[in-house]
């Protein structure tokens, strides 16, 4: 290409050149048709020019247009004058010194412009034919092929002359467009044209002796000569190195020029650089071989790309600049995207959301590191999980990946399910576990070892025939198991580490290995030790007494009723019922409070059993009654010795919160007997002997009998006959007086409630007042004592004046206390007689004000706020102290007749009787005494400080007209 570049060089600079190919033609076209001038014409734009002119200049000047005789030649038109006519024109051209002329155009004009020829003479001359034709021929083949030219004239008898022929062979190679160059038969440069001298560089002075070796090689040229040597011709391409080093392609042609008896002149060598094609050439062949390494490269691309695109991974490439180079069907599909839109792309422009990823960070690791990366994340473009695994290499990154939203979602979903049975595994409250057939722990949940007791250490591996409490417990479960293959709910008993016994239900079943070998259990222990407990408890509880332990009644029933069956099958079978009743519990009860009541109760219980033999029972029935059975007794007096030996053991003092408390009881006992139907009636009977043993006078036993079940349905019939008076009002007041123990002048009545019954005539208030109490008739009976008391004493003092100063006591019950309306009522019957309320004084005991003392206090409040004094009755026979009466508005108390009566036996009782009546004095009270019988008593009263009393020795109480009598007048 350089040697092109230089050559178009060279022949720019050539038409300027002063022996161009125009001067050497002009000269050469001289020689051959032998004138003494001549001129070549050439093409410029539209202009034809005079190219160059040899010899006679004046006619044609270089560079001008030919006028004249010369411009038809310009115009194409041949010239051929052989003599200038006469006249002004021809005289015109003999001024030029043209007399002959032989002009010929070129019929095919172009080629460095040559368009045609001419020669002139001074002389006249004929222009022959053969002239006129060499001047045409000669043209026209340096014009169209020098090559060509020089090979038909090297034959060309008219061109003998050697002198002619080198300058046809000078001009032709001065025309032609090829190197060519000529050398003798030697081979040595005899001459080369200006194309042979650009293309190689050589001077003509460089080539003077030698050969075109010098510049192709020896071998090449060797070549050459051997091709013309054989075959008269060489054609071939050779490669030659220009004066300046450059390699230059050449097509070289080589042909002898020979002389008529074929012997060889010389040899001309043309030369064509064929560089650019050659290298054009070479550049195909190589771009063939690349082609076909493409082809290759592609080929191995395609094997590639099949395996990418049949892979089920997806698969993307991508280069260091994080485009995407390649990218397989799968990878557009997972990806959600078409090949076409990521490939050439930046990975984080054309999936925005892989930035600031996992893929991302994991991606420019694999780069940095220059190692493989696998990991699972989350698309959340097309909201898929991938398992990606991506390969650093040379080029960048070559990412696998593949879907894994499914088995990660049951991956998940089993995770899921496996926590979740695993938290209900560890969470349950009941134990949980796994074991071998041979019964090794596996796996045990924490409630296990809480159970048990263990670490977990210690509890797997351990057999769980360890734990079972008893011998051969598991072995039993064992069988059971592999049976049925399942149990449920059976009950073992467990042993903890401390060695506790817990009753366990357990459920299990079967775990087998392929073969359907039993491979273990597992299974679920519910501890119900808690429940059992709960269950005995409330058993216990059902049966037994919550205060004292003792069994209950319906226990005490239950086994009453087998004894009784017992006795029925076997005559000789024989046993006893005891009733017992605290004697006074209710005072206890009512004064000291019910915690103490209790703990009474369970002193007491504690002593009944310690009073019988192991197999009796002893049961409270309630409140202070209990009951004793006497299992297999020999006779009536087993049952009373035993009931003596109770009778001793409770008379012993209790103490109680560091108080002594007395307790006796009255016991009733009934034998077995084969008229007893039923266990109900043998109790009745036992309960009946014991009311009887009371009203007897307490502290002993009685042996129940037939009258006494007569008296208890007398009882019973006395109850309804109570009834019925109230209905009637049965009921009359009788007043006992109350008098000054030193004049024995009349202060006032106590009202006592009497009974007409209509059979049995007066009933006296111990005969009924209990039952009323108990059945709670005492409150209607109370208030018609009450308001029949004041209405009499209202009438009393209204008939006489004197009696207005007296008092009158009526008996207050602890149910009327209860009652909301009492102070309404004390109201309205004082209304009703017309008394002042100063008159009446109201006698409550002790143990009815402690049922309830917050009410005692508020009503009494009342009660004194109306004027009505409060006087305690039977004072001493119950728990209370004068300290604690204090708190209540008392203003005078009767001291009992328990005491009265013995105030001369004993002295302890004096003394007694000397402090309450101090104290209640230093009190503010007035003590009043009960039960004087004798002038004795009156005396030691009168002594002790006593003003006023009541008792038989003064009047007994007598009926409203008896007492109307007493009254002063
Ligand atoms: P009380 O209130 O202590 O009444 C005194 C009782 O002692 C009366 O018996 C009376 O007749 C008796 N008495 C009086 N002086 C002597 C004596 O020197 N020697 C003996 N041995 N006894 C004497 P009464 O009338 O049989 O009443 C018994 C109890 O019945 C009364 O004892 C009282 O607690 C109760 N009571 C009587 N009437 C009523 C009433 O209307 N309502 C209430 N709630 N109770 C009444
Ligand atoms: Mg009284
Ligand atoms: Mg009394």
């Amino acid at each position: 290409m350089e040697s092109a570049e230089r050559a178009a060089t060279r022949v720019a600079e050539q038409g300027n050149g002063a022996s161009g190919p125009h001067e050497r033609l002009a000269r050469l076209a001289a020689r051959l048709l032998s004138t003494p001038a001549a001129a070549v014409l050439v093409q410029d734009g539209e202009r034809v020019l005079v190219g160059a002119t040899w010899g006679a200049p004046a006619a044609l000047r270089t560079g001008a247009t030919p006028a004249g005789t010369f411009a038809p030649l310009a115009a194409g038109v041949p010239l051929v004058i052989d003599h200038a006519p006469a006249g002004p024109e021809g005289d015109a051209l003999r001024a030029d010194g043209v007399t002959a002329i032989l002009g010929i155009p070129l019929a095919l004009p172009g080629r460095n412009a040559l368009i045609g020829a001419c020669v002139w003479d001074i002389q006249p001359r004929r222009w022959g034919s053969d002239e006129i034709a060499l001047l045409q021929d000669l043209l026209a083949a340096i014009a169209t092929d020098p090559i060509r030219a020089i090979r038909a004239t090297s034959s060309d008898a008219r061109l003998h002359d050697p002198a002619i022929r080198l300058e046809l062979y000078a001009s032709i190679l001065a025309r032609a467009d090829e190197a060519v160059a000529v050398i003798d038969e030697a081979g040595c440069y005899l001459e080369q044209n200006d194309q042979h001298r650009w293309l190689l560089g050589f001077a003509d002075g460089d080539l003077r002796g030698r050969t075109p070796a010098l510049h192709m090689g020896d071998a090449a040229f060797a070549r050459l000569l051997e091709g013309i040597r054989g075959s008269g011709e060489f054609r071939g391409d050779v490669r030659s190195r220009a004066q300046d080093g450059t390699l230059i392609d050449l097509d070289v042609t080589a042909f002898p020029i020979t002389d008529a008896a074929a012997r060889t002149l010389c040899i001309v060598t043309i030369q064509r650089d064929i560089t650019i094609r050659k290298r054009a050439e070479d550049a195909a062949r190589t771009l063939a071989g690349e082609r076909a390494a493409r082809a290759q490269a592609e080929e191995e691309h395609r094997r590639v790309a099949t395996i990418l695109e049949s892979i089920t991974d997806g698969f993307v490439a991508l280069d260091r600049d994080w485009r995407f180079t390649y990218v397989n069907r799968e990878a557009e599909r997972l990806l959600e995207r078409e090949r076409d839109q990521l490939l050439g792309s930046c990975i984080w422009e054309a999936m925005p959301e892989t930035v600031g990823s996992e893929f991302e960070r994991q991606y420019r690791l694999a780069l940095k590191e220059r190692r493989p990366v696998a990991f699972e994340a989350l698309s959340t473009q097309v909201r898929r999980w991938f398992d990606v695994r991506a390969f650093p290499s040379a080029s960048g990154l070559s990412v696998y990946f593949r879907d894994v939203t499914q088995r990660r979602a049951a991956q998940n979903a089993l995770l899921v399910s496996e926590s979740r049975y695993r938290s209900i595994f560890e969470d349950a409250r009941d134990a949980i576990y796994v074991t071998t057939r041979e019964g090794e722990f596996v796996d045990v949940n924490s409630s296990a070892l809480e159970l048990f007791g263990y670490d977990r250490d210690e509890l797997i591996g351990m057999n769980a025939g360890a734990l079972y409490a008893g011998q051969g417990g598991r072995l039993k479960f064992q069988e059971v198991i592999e049976q049925t293959g399942y149990v449920r709910d059976f009950e073992v008993r467990l042993q903890r580490k401390d060695g506790a016994v817990l009753d366990c239900l357990l459920t299990s079943s079967v775990r087998r290995d392929e073969e359907g070998q039993v491979a273990g259990y597992q299974g679920i222990i519910h501890d119900i030790t808690e429940r059992k407990r709960t269950e005995a408890q409330l058993l216990h509880e059902a049966l037994h007494d919550a205060l004292t332990g003792l069994p209950n009644r319906t226990l005490f029933m239950d086994r009453l009723s087998r004894s009784l069956e017992r006795a029925r099958r076997n005559r000789s079978f024989l046993f006893a019922v005891l009733f017992l009743d605290l004697d006074r519990f209710k005072v206890i009860n009512d004064s000291l409070g019910h915690l103490v009541g209790d703990e009474v109760l369970a002193a007491i219980a504690h002593r009944l059993v310690g009073s019988v033999r192991p197999g009796d029972t002893v049961a409270r029935l309630g409140g202070d009654e209990f009951a004793v059975l006497l299992y297999n007794i020999e006779n009536l007096t087993d049952a009373t010795t035993i009931a003596d030996r109770i009778q001793d053991t409770l008379r012993q003092p209790l103490t109680i919160r560091g108080r002594e408390v007395f307790t006796t009881a009255s016991v009733g006992i009934a034998l077995s007997s084969t008229e007893c139907e039923r266990a109900e009636d043998l109790l009745r009977d036992a309960d009946t002997a014991m009311y009887r043993a009371k009203e007897l006078g307490r502290v002993r036993h009685q042996v129940f009998d037939r009258t006494m079940h007569t008296r208890a349905v007398e009882l019973l019939q006395l109850e309804t006959d109570l009834r019925r008076a109230v209905d009637r009002m049965e009921f009359t007041v009788h007043y006992q007086p109350i008098v000054s123990l030193a004049t024995r002048e009349l202060e006032g009545f106590e009202a006592l409630a009497r009974w007409n019954h209509p059979e049995r005539g007066l009933v006296l208030p111990a005969d009924f007042i209990p039952l009323a109490e108990e059945t709670g008739l005492i409150v209607p009976i109370g208030y018609h004592v009450l308001l029949e008391a004041c209405r009499t004493m209202g009438r009393w003092q209204a008939a006489y004046p004197r009696a207005r100063g007296l008092s009158l006591s009526v008996n207050l019950s602890g149910r009327q206390l209860a009652q909301p309306d009492l102070v309404d009522k004390v109201r309205a019957a004082l209304a009703a007689g017309g008394l002042p309320p100063g008159a009446l004084k109201l006698e409550i005991t002790e143990s009815a004000i402690m049922v309830d003392p917050e009410n005692a206090v508020s009503v009494f409040g009342e009660m004194r706020d109306l004027g009505i004094e409060l006087c305690i009755d039977d004072f001493g026979t119950g728990y209370s102290s004068l300290a604690y009466l204090q708190r209540f508005p008392v203003t005078r108390l009767k001291i009992d007749r328990a005491f009265v009566r013995c105030l001369l036996e004993e002295s302890s009782n004096v003394e007694i009787v000397r402090a309450i009546v101090t104290l209640a004095q230093n009190l503010g009270i007035e003590p009043i005494a009960e039960g004087v019988e004798t002038p004795e008593q009156q005396t030691r009263l009168l002594d002790l400080g006593s003003r006023f009393a009541q008792g038989f020795l003064f009047s007994t109480a007598v009926s409203a007209d008896e007492a109307e009598l007493l009254l002063p007048r």
